[in-house]
């Protein structure tokens, strides 16, 4: 086994506040690791101490969302004042405006692998979102990224409003949720140049919108039930593949690619992005079931709703769209009209 698997071994999510969302914590501590040189060495303990001193101050001033700021009577920190990495300016989610990415020949399709494989994954209720644990098993390559990554765990963020769930948005638009399935380049013999590498992390980005009963879900959304606290873990009563919850695979050719953060303290910026245009469909009463299941709180008064971080300026960033052809649902709709248009006409005419 790796040794940064035995590493991830020794944070499960559940046990540690700290290593929430995303998995910094297994990064930091190879970090320490693998660097020789003095000066890595020395900032690699200032990020491991500040790393403590975070952790040691949770009970004081924990991060939360912006809707848990008064329920929490104002002790937590909220978006604004989240620490580590997140007041610089490479983060995420950003707003994608569409006429501005620039069309990347290199952003191929992915290739995906064990995204077929149906199991019944455990679903844990980390007290920020709803964490699906996929255990390195699937993995992906392709679609313009250096190398392989191994998906660790996949989680949402959603609102009870359906234009207000995702954290990115599309020309100002946001959706009902979005899904993050969140991948790590496993240990290469260059490992040690790759720890503080921009594009460590390899995030896959879902919206979701209302539409019609999606039963690929199902597994998930019913395990909600049984996970309303923080620190809660399940298993799905049914085996599900990562393909189950996507759309098509045709539709995957088409996304937005970016370099950025995590959306979630400590916000370190060595996340690439993939941006989906395709949203997924799930009913209106699957979306507020989570909602209405899930507790920020082990009282279950606070909801986990609205678990969604500000969008954050893109700066000097350039949003990168993929190549494949038929690039039609990048085009604005009069784009495509026209010749459709004018091909009816004249065959009305003829
Ligand atoms: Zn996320």
């Amino acid at each position: 086994m790796p040794s940064w698997a035995l590493t991830a071994g020794m944070f499960p999510a559940s046990d540690s506040p700290h290593k929430h969302t995303h998995t910094h914590t297994v990064t930091r501590v190879h970090t320490v690791r693998r660097h020789s040189q003095r000066w890595v060495h020395a900032a690699a303990l200032t990020r491991v101490c500040s790393g403590l001193t975070s952790f040691l101050s949770l009970s004081a001033s924990h991060w939360c969302y912006q809707i848990q700021v008064k329920p929490s009577n104002y002790t937590c920190l909220e978006p604004d004042e989240w620490e580590g990495s997140c007041q610089n300016n490479r983060q995420s989610p950003v707003n994608i405006v569409t006429a501005k990415t620039q069309l990347d020949p290199n952003l191929g399709r992915f290739s995906f692998s064990g995204y077929n494989m149906k199991h019944q994954w455990v679903v844990q209720n980390n007290g920020h979102t709803v964490m699906v644990l996929l255990e390195d098993k699937p993995s992906i390559a392709g679609g313009g990224l250096s190398t392989r990554y191994r998906a660790t765990q996949l989680h949402l963020h959603w609102s009870r409003a359906m234009d207000r769930g995702s954290e990115h948005s599309f020309d100002g638009e946001r959706f009902a949720m979005e899904m993050h399935i969140v991948h790590e380049k496993g240990l290469s013999r260059n490992a040690s140049q790759n720890q503080f590498a921009e594009d460590e992390i390899a995030v896959l980005a879902f919206m979701v919108e209302d539409g019609s009963k999606n039963v690929n879900f199902q597994p998930l959304v019913e395990a909600l039930s049984d996970i309303p606290r923080p620190n809660m873990n399940t298993t799905m009563k049914e085996g599900v593949s990562l393909f189950d919850l996507l759309p098509e695979e045709e539709s995957l050719r088409h996304y937005f690619r970016y370099l950025g953060s995590l959306t979630t303290p400590t916000c370190d910026e060595k996340v690439v992005w993939t941006v989906f245009q395709k949203p997924i469909q799930l009913h209106r009463d699957q979306i507020l079931a989570f909602s209405q299941k899930l507790f920020y709180d082990d009282q279950q008064k606070v909801n986990m709703t609205d678990n969604v971080r500000p969008v954050q300026s893109l700066g000097q960033r350039q949003v990168f769209r993929s190549g494949a052809p038929g690039l039609l649902l990048a085009q604005p709709l009069p784009t495509l009209l026209a010749p459709v248009l004018a091909c009816l006409t004249v065959g009305f005419l003829r």
